[in-house]
């Protein structure tokens, strides 16, 4: 018996081949099987009847490295089917934290909305280096 079994989807697996309907089925942290599994049995089973089946996608262009920092659940991501983010895009990254990095992000989520008072720069954060910008 599968742990999971996705049944009747259209399955869109990244090879750039147009979608096919089929079953998926899931073991462990892999995929096992994927095709007509009309007799395959799973503890759990998903009707995908009507839905797209595919992997994560690649968000090559974020900047949750900063929006994480207010929201580190990310469901909105999530929810889109994006796993993989490619974060430190137009010339900014929070790492490695500064203090220089910790006003700048106070700065940029308060410019997204975020409330200074309810989500505060993270003070937990170590700061292993200089805490103003060499020259
Ligand atoms: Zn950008």
């Amino acid at each position: 018996m599968l742990a999971f079994l996705i049944r009747g989807g259209w399955v869109v697996d990244g090879t750039s081949n147009p979608r096919y309907p089929a079953d998926v089925a899931i073991e462990g942290d892999g995929i096992v099987d994927v095709g007509r599994l009309d007799g395959a049995t799973a503890r759990q089973e998903i009707d995908a009847h009507g839905k797209i089946v595919s992997p994560g996608f690649v968000d090559a262009h974020s900047h949750s490295d900063c929006s994480l920092f207010a929201n580190p659940t990310a469901e909105s991501t999530i929810r889109q089917g994006v796993t993989t983010e490619v974060v430190g895009n137009c010339g900014e990254s929070f790492a490695p934290f500064t203090e220089l990095a910790r006003t700048h992000l106070t700065d940029r989520l308060a410019l997204y909305g975020y409330d200074r008072a309810s989500t505060p720069p993270p003070s937990n954060v170590a700061l292993p280096y200089p805490s103003t910008p060499s020259t």
